[in-house]
């Protein structure tokens, strides 16, 4: 194939992926990114000598990556180490007691018996049948979901595992505790999706997890980062930081190349859009050229939740404390507060948070004796009328107040480093519609083949990985994306 000129907008998991596996076939690739530095949500903070991971934590899945470097004639374990954690999760009940999400099946099954012995014998059903949502979906999870006859294909699997029907309500069929239905149906918030809506074919996260475990990597994602930016230059690539697309130029409905925002162009064969799929078509493209993908048309997708994010370094170490490396805290009122957050328009009272405390695994991260978090919970995104110029320091005030109150004693006063991000960030700096964060909801109907396909279906030469895109967000799910372009691409 003749060598092609790439561009792709935006250095997340899915553009770096892409970019790297179309380098490493000789193309002249290049990657445009608005920030500082690759990573997109993957951005990590430096702060007063903390490392803040700003998004993904939760690594799972790492033959993804070496397929990646083996690809490109590398070694992964040359740029980058994972470490298994385990417990995967601990999940705390507003008790205070707590589930530990462990790797070996039967600890699982010690584990539910402390909540409710009878749900522990219908444990290994639940994981053969999940088990086979796993094998039906997992072949098309790295393929291009362009055409209706598969999604045909696998429809009768997923009638027959019932997987159609919500997480929350398919997980109660075999659980009968309150608590347990919350730890088993929780995986749909990973990738933006209300448990009480989410189709239960998402319980693939859980496999994914069960069959390849939760990792860390040493130095924090930020190392994953720059380990995939190293390796995108070594394949001969081309990063341009602080640069923003404006528009895609488009001729005779094919896109021929990017404009920045200094007026400057850069033609291109080919096009690749990292950014936000909904932002792609909305503010990069002029509406009168779109037909399929008008204004309205966007508007009306259901986008997922929004987040505020919270890291923080403390000047002391938290280690007396039953917290883990991954924390969930889970509320009284769940449901409802999922209601409020994903269909409301007011920020909720109640709050359900996820706590990352990776100085437990990994103390370089920090200064010495000091212990580095991040705290996150999810709010309404921007179509809810929310003025978080106004509400955002007293939400701040009130998370760190809880974690002071329930599981870090002195903890303000302890405080050394702080961030955060809100709904704006994700819309002012990442330029997602609504400020999404996990771009169009994984609903039946936004799924898959009723997702934006990987090739534009309005424009030629105009491609898109990462999560609004199929199969979805996480980063397993836009790296794969990124392979589905490249071979879209470069089929050799
Ligand atoms: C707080 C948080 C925690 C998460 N935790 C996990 C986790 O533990 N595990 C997991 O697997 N997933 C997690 N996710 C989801 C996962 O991080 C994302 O789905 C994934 O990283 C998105 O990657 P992407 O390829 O879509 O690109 P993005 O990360 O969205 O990056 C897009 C890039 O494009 C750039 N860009 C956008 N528009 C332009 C433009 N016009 N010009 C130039 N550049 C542009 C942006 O600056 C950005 O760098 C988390 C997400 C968040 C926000």
């Amino acid at each position: 194939m003749k060598r092609k000129k790439i561009c792709v907008i935006g250095g997340g998991f899915g553009g770096i992926s892409a970019a790297i596996l179309l380098a490493s076939k000789g193309h002249d690739v290049t990657i445009i990114d608005k920030r500082d530095k690759l990573g997109g949500r993957g951005y990590q903070y430096e702060l007063n000598g903390f490392k803040f991971d700003g998004g993904p934590t939760v690594m799972t899945a790492p033959y993804i990556f070496d397929d990646l470097f083996k690809a490109a004639g590398k070694n992964r374990e040359d740029y980058f180490t994972f470490v298994p954690l385990d417990p995967f999760y601990r999940i705390f009940h507003e008790n205070g007691d707590y589930f530990d999400f462990l790797k070996n099946h039967e600890d699982v099954i010690k584990q539910i018996e402390k909540w409710n012995p009878s749900d522990s014998k219908r444990y290994n059903r639940f994981i053969k049948n999940t088990t086979e949502i796993f094998r039906l979906l997992h072949p098309y999870t790295d393929k291009p979901f362009h055409e209706l006859k598969n999604m045909l294909k696998i429809l009768p699997g997923v009638i027959q595992l019932g997987a159609y029907k919500g997480t929350h309500r398919y997980i109660s069929s075999y659980f009968k505790d309150d608590f347990l239905r919350k730890v088993f149906s929780f995986h749909p918030l990973l990738i933006g999706g209300n448990p009480f809506q989410t189709p239960a074919l998402f319980l693939l996260i859980l496999q994914f997890e069960k069959q390849w475990g939760v990792h860390y990597a040493t130095g924090g994602t930020g190392s994953v980062v720059d380990g995939l930016g190293r390796l995108f230059q070594d394949v001969g690539g081309n990063v341009m930081l602080n640069t923003e697309v404006t528009e895609i130029l488009i001729n005779n409905k094919a896109a021929t190349g990017v404009r920045m925002t200094d007026g400057s162009v850069i033609k291109a064969d080919i096009v690749i859009s990292n950014s936000d799929v909904a932002n792609t078509y909305r503010n990069l493209i002029p509406e009168n050229l779109r037909k399929k993908y008008s204004n309205r048309k966007i508007d009306r997708y259901q986008y997922s939740s929004s987040l505020f994010v919270i890291y923080f370094g403390t000047k002391k170490r938290y280690t007396d404390s039953p917290l883990a490396h991954h924390n969930i805290i889970m509320c009284k009122n769940y449901k409802n507060l999922l209601k409020e957050i994903f269909d409301g328009s007011s920020l909720p009272d109640d709050l359900a948070l996820y706590l990352h405390m990776p100085t437990i695994t990994d103390s370089s991260i920090a200064p010495e004796g000091c212990e580095s978090f991040y705290v996150l919970s999810l709010v309404p995104n921007l179509k809810a009328d929310i003025n978080w110029d106004e509400v955002s320091e007293a939400y701040k005030n009130k998370i760190l107040q809880y974690l002071e109150d329930h599981y870090l004693p002195g903890l303000k006063e302890n405080i050394i480093a702080e961030h955060f991000i809100n709904p704006p960030h994700f819309s002012n700096t990442l330029n997602s519609h609504y400020g999404a964060a996990f771009s169009f909801r994984p609903n039946l109907l936004q799924s898959a083949y009723f997702r934006p396909h990987n090739r534009s279906e309005e424009f030629e030469n105009l491609y898109f990985a990462g999560a609004g895109t199929h199969p979805g967000a996480g980063v397993p799910a836009v790296m794969s994306s990124g392979k589905i372009v490249a071979e879209l691409i470069d089929p050799r």
